[in-house]
């Protein structure tokens, strides 16, 4: 061990000299046997696929204690750091976040990827490596007929990754964001230091890393409580062509959570969307609605409520079908058009799958995604609608529009996580989720793409009493470090993050690709 430090050590030391003058060939050359290998290409690109920065090396790290040495290495060499250092979980980001331009990408894939299920306590609980993805955490803790309560929609993403932003999806207004769904961590500060954190034991690391961006320090583990795992879920889809009717019954819908688990929706914008949209649903859905022509300028738009009930029943008649009956009978939307379907808890949580392998067989996945994810008051969720509708969804659009309401006060104010002031603790995700086919779609269309979603954003951000609506951006990444302090943490949120990075990063180590704070490579 003391040998590998001292490998790890004089490798950063080389690294450090030879970075700034240029003259090192390849990092296995000098770095010697451990730690740092050359970069891979996946180390420079992501989901997103429009920023690709290749770092000068990538590490693999077999445990915590790698991480640390080459932390504590960086920051405390020097005058100031002449590398920085990314985490990378499953790349997923869209902006580069997870990428390190001539510094270091840390692979967590590499670490540990164990999953302990613990099921004597209360609550049960899983110990997980921070590089597992949910799938496989999911897969494990349904053995012990036990699963983790909050989720993304996608489930190839690490635990890491989605912990640094916020992990949202249709049970978060339930449970809150798995950022609210934490015992506790393992860290591996930016001064390379390896604490255990909790609620109770180093509140301040626990919650700066929760939704912290990777900026604070690199996630090595979580304990993350579970609960009884349904064995199936009846799965409900309802159709409208009132955006205040359909989000009037979301409402509604998310103030039932003794009867609901999940509460999602989308916008239908023509017949790609409807069909698109009922890939991942086993049940022939005969809604067939009129989008009127595509020359006109008002094109007709629907909307799809899609909520859940979990199903413990094993054998006959199910409560669940009985909730779905009453809940329904609550609702207002176009009738007959309700389709239910009972498929496994892991086919559900993991439907997006089905959705992944139908845009990778149209060769639409590996493409680039300008996507845009907005947090909206519900005060302005109307206002946002028409917004996109006139600028973003105006011409040809391909691609999911997710909408579906959150409850501000089940996320925890103490975490690094963002969202905006509400006067009704109502907030809508508004998630624009497009795949670009490069055979229609060149950089150019891209870029133009991107800059129509911050030019939509800067307009959505602006405070309610300045005549905007007081959104906040989910996953993006901030044009400069003066768009991250004003419109994204605001003056309070921003004083607590900058004292947060001073404490557990004073180097500015951690987290280049996010663009936060400004480095010295
Ligand atoms: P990466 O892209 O590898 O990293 C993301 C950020 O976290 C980077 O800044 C990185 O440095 C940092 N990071 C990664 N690992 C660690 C670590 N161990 N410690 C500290 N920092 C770390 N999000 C939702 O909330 N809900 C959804 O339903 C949802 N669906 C998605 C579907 C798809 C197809 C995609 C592409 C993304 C989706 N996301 C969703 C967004 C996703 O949660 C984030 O992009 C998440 O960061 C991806 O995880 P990752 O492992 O790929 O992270």
């Amino acid at each position: 061990m003391e040998l590998k430090a001292l490998h790890l050590y004089a490798a950063v030391l080389v690294l450090l000299l030879c970075s700034s003058v240029n003259f090192i060939q390849s990092p296995t050359d000098v770095l010697g046997p451990v730690a740092l290998l050359e970069p891979t290409p996946s180390s420079a690109i992501d989901f997103g696929a429009v920023v690709s920065d290749a770092p000068f090396a990538v590490m693999r790290p077999e445990s915590p204690g790698d991480i640390a040495l080459l932390l504590g290495a960086l920051s405390s060499v020097g005058p100031s750091p002449r590398a920085t250092v990314a985490a990378r979980g499953a790349g997923h980001s869209l902006h580069g976040q997870a990428q390190a331009r001539g510094g270091i990408v840390v692979e967590t894939r590499a670490l540990p990827r164990d999953v302990r299920v613990v099921a004597t306590t209360m609550p049960a609980y899983a110990d997980v490596g921070a590089g597992a993805l949910w799938v496989e955490v999911l897969e494990e803790c349904l053995k012990a007929g036990l699963a983790p309560p909050s989720w993304t929609d996608y489930l190839y993403l690490t635990i890491g990754g989605t912990l640094s932003n916020a992990g949202i999806s249709g049970q978060t207004f339930k449970h809150g964001p798995q950022i609210s769904n934490v015992l506790q961590l393992e860290v591996v500060t930016g001064k390379g230091e390896v604490v255990t954190c909790s609620p109770t034991k180093n509140p301040e690391l626990f919650y700066a890393v929760l939704g912290g961006l990777g900026q604070f320090g690199i996630i090595t583990k979580a304990r993350i409580p579970l609960q009884l795992a349904p064995p199936k879920v009846r799965w409900v889809r309802v159709f409208y062509d009132s955006f205040e009717t359909f989000t009037g019954d979301q409402e509604l819908l998310v103030s039932m959570p003794e009867q609901v688990d999940y509460v999602e929706g989308f916008m239908l914008l023509n017949e790609q969307s409807l069909q698109s949209s009922s890939i991942s649903f086993p049940a022939q859905i005969n809604f067939a609605p009129d989008f009127g022509s595509n020359g006109s300028r008002k094109k007709k738009v629907y909307y799809c409520v899609e909520f859940a009930v979990h199903d413990f029943q094993l054998n006959g008649s199910s409560t669940a079908d009985h909730v779905v009956e009453q809940v329904s009978g609550k609702l207002s939307y176009l009738k007959p058009h309700r389709y239910s379907v009972e498929v496994s808890y892991l086919d559900f949580l993991n439907r997006v799958r089905m959705e992944e392998e139908s845009l990778r067989s149209r060769g639409l996945w590996d493409v680039p995604h300008p996507w845009l994810n907005m947090f909206v008051p519900k005060h302005g969720a109307t206002q946002f609608k028409d917004l996109l509708m006139d600028t973003v969804m105006a011409d040809d659009f391909e691609g999911p529009v997710l909408v579906y309401p959150l409850l501000t006060d089940k996320w925890d104010g103490n975490t690094s996580a963002v969202v905006p002031a509400t006067a009704d603790g109502v907030m809508y995700i508004f998630g624009v989720l497009r795949s670009t086919d490069p055979a229609r779609c060149g950089r150019e269309c891209v870029e133009m793409i991107m800059e129509q979603h911050r030019r939509v954003a800067d307009e959505a951000c602006r405070p309610s009493g300045g005549g905007g609506i007081g959104a906040k951006q989910y996953l993006a990444r901030q044009p400069s470090p003066a768009h991250w302090r004003r419109d994204h943490f605001g003056a309070t949120g921003w004083g607590r993050f900058a004292a947060r990075k001073a404490r557990f990063d004073p180097r500015h180590v951690l987290g280049p690709g996010q663009g936060i704070f400004p480095t010295t490579t």
